[in-house]
């Protein structure tokens, strides 16, 4: 199995070109789910004693497996948050997986964290946290919020006063679910702000006036988004970190889609007082073009990080010697055995230069105000509120949630586009309306057109 054979050599040549073949497809056929009895009734069985065979094995995937999932990178692919890594992330992708590195301390994997880290500076760099800043890739925004909030926890609780305390944290209807899911996982209680819109300061301190006293002093956190993932709402940020500042309440900003537009100069000022978050996170698997998966954590005091991920064991020690010093990933998030994600951002970014991401995030703000001036010119549909960052929530006139529902399906069925509906909250109304979020610069003015011509 270990050894280097023909076989082998075959097999390598099959993987390069099914690689190369897929990366310059800029428009896969878009597959779908299909019944796993189906599938397997397909492919028949693939685990055996003897195995079945590189060849067998490779067509299967490619041939039908692979064909019935979804491609997130096609261009008409607007639902959920898109994604679009680049070619050159993709290929290095491969690099880190051939390369072998270890990414939990300094001592094994010190070259590949390098290049992570250099990655890292700018993200940090854009994010406009004072000096000192710096942060971890994860394996997504889902780790990253739950390590900052066990961070932010375990700093409360290392105040006497709290250490037996169930904490509370406050967020918005508009936050993530990830968000309400890590508080389960961390037992922490939230408290939602009933709005899916922008959270202001104003309403965080109303908010923190409605907790009884025992609820205030349990409070710890606040959580805002920057870009929500239903609209691309940013929240009241710097009215929030002033509200933190004066409660004592560590501030963090989920930034998992809207980051990357932190590297869009029209937009950016949109986010003024992040620079004064203890914690954000940032996707770059969603709008920095890198493969899943990628997420990232940054905090304002890593130390602070590092006192509440170090992990300590004997086998451990030796990481610690002197000449193995140096950025240990593991100490600041929640995983310790990790893939070195960062790398391929690192390679894309250190080819293209900062100025192509720049370009290409405004990219898919110009999609989105394209999409809203289209969506105004055709009588049956309306905007339900002006595109935000890259999202875009429309109406057709006169449709139930079935229409969406049945429009969805057949645009799919039919290889068109993967379009879903979202629901609005307007007062204690839920709509049921179209949503685009665009993140492939790829997706052109006649890829909208061909959508909103299926909405007669
Ligand atoms: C996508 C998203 C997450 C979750 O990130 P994963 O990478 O899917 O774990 C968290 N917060 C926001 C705002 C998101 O858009």
């Amino acid at each position: 199995m270990h050894n280097i054979d023909m076989d082998v050599v075959d097999m390598t040549l099959d993987v390069m070109k099914y690689a190369i073949n897929r990366i310059t497809q800029t428009s896969p056929e878009l597959g779908k789910p299909k019944k796993e009895e189906e599938l397997r009734k397909l492919v028949g069985e693939t685990i055996t004693d003897e195995g079945i065979g590189g060849e067998k094995a490779f067509r299967l995937f490619r041939d039908v497996l692979v064909k019935a999932t979804v491609p997130i990178d096609h261009p008409r692919h607007l639902a959920f948050v898109p994604a679009a890594p680049t070619r050159a992330a993709i290929m290095f992708d491969l690099i880190t997986s051939a390369s072998s590195i270890h990414g939990a301390y300094w001592m094994e994997g010190a070259g590949g964290i390098f290049c992570e880290n250099e990655a890292m500076r700018w993200l940090v760099s854009l994010t406009g946290l004072p000096e000192g800043a710096f942060g971890v890739f994860t394996s997504g925004g889902t780790a990253a919020n739950l390590s900052a909030m066990v961070t932010a926890r375990e700093h409360w609780r290392a105040s006497e006063k709290h250490t037996r305390d169930r904490g509370l944290m406050i967020t918005s209807v508009g936050a993530h679910s990830s968000i309400k899911a890590m508080a389960k996982v961390i037992d922490v209680d939230v408290y939602l702000v009933d709005s899916e819109d922008r959270l202001s300061g104003e309403s965080l301190k109303d908010a923190i006036a409605q907790l009884s006293a025992e609820q205030r002093s349990r409070l710890f956190a606040v959580v805002a988004t920057g870009g929500t993932t239903n609209a691309g709402i940013i929240d009241d940020l710097d009215g929030i970190a002033e509200v933190c500042r004066q409660e004592g309440l560590w501030f963090h900003v989920d930034a998992a889609y809207g980051g990357g537009a932190l590297a869009a100069d029209s937009v950016r000022h949109l986010f003024y007082g992040i620079e004064r978050a203890n914690s954000i996170t940032i996707d770059p698997h969603k709008w920095l073009f890198s493969p899943y998966d990628c997420g990232a954590v940054i905090y304002k005091n890593p130390e602070l990080a590092r006192k509440a991920h170090s992990q300590e064991g004997s086998y451990l020690d030796i990481f610690k010697d002197e000449g193995a010093q140096g950025f240990n990933p593991a100490d600041y998030q929640i995983q310790l055995t990790r893939r070195v994600r960062g790398l391929p951002l690192w390679f894309s970014l250190a080819l293209h230069g900062t100025k192509k991401y720049k370009e290409a995030v405004e990219r898919g703000i110009t999609l989105a105000r394209m999409a809203g001036e289209m969506i105004s010119s055709y009588p049956q549909l309306e905007l339900v509120r002006e595109p935000s960052l890259s999202c875009v929530l429309f109406r057709r006139k006169g449709w139930t949630p079935d229409d969406y529902t049945h429009w969805t399906y057949k645009n799919h069925r039919d290889g068109v586009a993967l379009v879903t509906p979202t629901k609005w909250k307007t007062g204690d109304l839920y709509e049921t309306v179209a949503r685009f979020c665009f993140i492939n610069p790829d997706t052109t003015e006649e890829d909208i057109k061909i959508i909103l011509d299926t909405m007669v």
